[in-house]
């Protein structure tokens, strides 16, 4: 990037645009933050937030064990923490990482703001600029602004509906390697990925863990939906069979609640330590409050059977979702995801979703275009919809909504 000059656009609205250091000049506001101001509007239905769906949550007994825990540990949980955060909660974490297959040690586990914040930090301790990071096409757009923000070079690899292609991934990293590149991460969304909707098979787990060691190249699986399945048991994660060669991301936002902001990473020994002076420098530690709350939660109630009515919820406006396209948008073709909370359409041959967008806000539905998932800023043959937070009905009305702009647009 070439440094800023008086005459680049915005240095006259902000004085103190050339004392910027590069890293800022990469931090973009999403082209479409300003759209989602009106998104917000009761009137418009939003397919375009990956918002959890709250309401079934059992605020009344999360308001009384809070009550409780300020009242008997309330010094504990307003003061300082512990940078890699609390004892017991990291070893309740392990409980719910047994769930897709992972034995881990309290100690591999380091407490994040959410897992955008362990991104932040795997980003940080990693990349340098120049780096590249390797990526599905699409990708998370949150993952994306992130590795923009510490100067990496993203490179895509295609997914297809059983997750990331691995002779595609080997091709990429031997011609990358080829130029002499240096990549440092594969960042990877194995279940139900935003914004694909597709998960990455069992078949294809091993032999993406076989090229990224071949290659030297440590893999970022970020896995804040895995537990949000409408089908069988929860998949075996990637870390699982592999503890050296895999940062693993959790998350309670989808679980739980994002409202906390706690999340979690797992990491071979060294990493983890590295992970945690990143973090002290950044927060010194993730708030005790919120970990002891998300503590309490997971020792008092029944999770498991919170996140089987979660997956019920998801499932039903899943169906809702697939149900309208298929009705209103036989021209169109989308990703039928088997749990979290997107699908990933493909727009009629000539349209863009992008250039579409302000259009159906004026029709009153919202969605994010494709471009967003794209370090390049392509994909604007396709779109991202969100089934997690309406309800059934207005995601049908959301989707014929839809069709009719899109319909509207082939005749422009
Ligand atoms: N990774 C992915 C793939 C996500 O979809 C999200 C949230 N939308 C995050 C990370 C960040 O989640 P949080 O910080 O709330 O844990």
């Amino acid at each position: 990037m070439t440094p800023p000059t008086p005459s680049t656009p915005g240095t006259r609205l902000d004085p103190w645009f050339g004392a910027y250091a590069m890293r800022a000049h990469n931090m973009r506001a999403s082209e479409v933050r300003a759209l989602f101001a009106v998104v917000n509007r009761p009137e418009v239905v939003s397919l375009a937030g990956g918002m959890p769906y709250l309401e079934g949550l059992p605020l009344e007994s999360i308001a009384a064990s809070m009550e409780r825990l300020i009242a008997t540990h309330g010094t504990t949980a307003l003061q300082y923490g512990s940078g890699q955060g609390h004892e017991a909660l990291r070893e309740q974490i392990l409980e719910v990482m047994k769930l897709e297959g992972i034995d881990a040690h309290p100690d591999d586990v380091v407490v994040t703001t959410g897992s955008q914040q362990a991104l932040d930090l795997v980003t940080r301790i990693f990349i340098d600029p120049g780096d590249v990071i390797v990526a599905e096409a699409p990708s998370y757009v949150g993952a994306l602004g992130v590795f923009r923000s510490y100067q990496a070079d993203v490179v895509h690899v295609p997914l297809d509906e059983h997750g990331l292609i691995p002779e595609a991934l080997d091709e990429a990293l031997t011609s990358l390697a080829a130029q002499g590149r240096r990549v440092k991460l594969l960042y990877t969304i194995p279940n139900f990925h935003n914004p694909a909707g597709v998960t990455l098979s069992l078949e294809r787990r091993p032999r993406i863990l076989e090229i990224a060691r071949r290659h030297g190249v440590l893999v970022v699986e970020d896995n804040p939906y895995g537990l949000l399945g409408f089908g069988s048991e929860p998949l075996e994660a990637m870390r699982a069979t592999d503890g050296d060669g895999v940062l693993y991301l959790g998350s309670f936002s989808k679980t739980f609640a994002p409202g906390f902001r706690v999340g979690w990473v797992v990491a071979p020994h060294a990493v983890r330590e590295k992970l945690v002076l990143a973090s002290e420098s950044a927060i010194l530690c993730p708030s005790n409050a919120s970990q002891m709350a998300i503590s309490t939660y997971l020792e008092t109630s029944d999770w498991k059977a919170q996140i089987k009515a979660f997956q019920v919820l998801y499932r039903e406006r899943r169906d809702a979702m697939v149900g309208a396209l298929a009705e209103h948008m036989p021209d169109a073709s989308w990703t039928v995801p088997d749990g979290g909370f997107y699908t990933w359409v493909k727009l009629p041959e000539g349209l863009d979703s992008k250039s579409m967008l302000p259009r159906a806000v004026t029709g009153r539905v919202a969605y994010v275009p494709g471009t967003a998932f794209f370090a390049d800023g392509t994909g604007g043959d396709h779109m991202r919809l969100s089934y997690c937070f309406p309800t059934p009905d207005r995601i049908r009305e959301g989707v014929r909504r839809l069709a009719s702009v899109v319909n509207a647009e082939r005749e422009l």
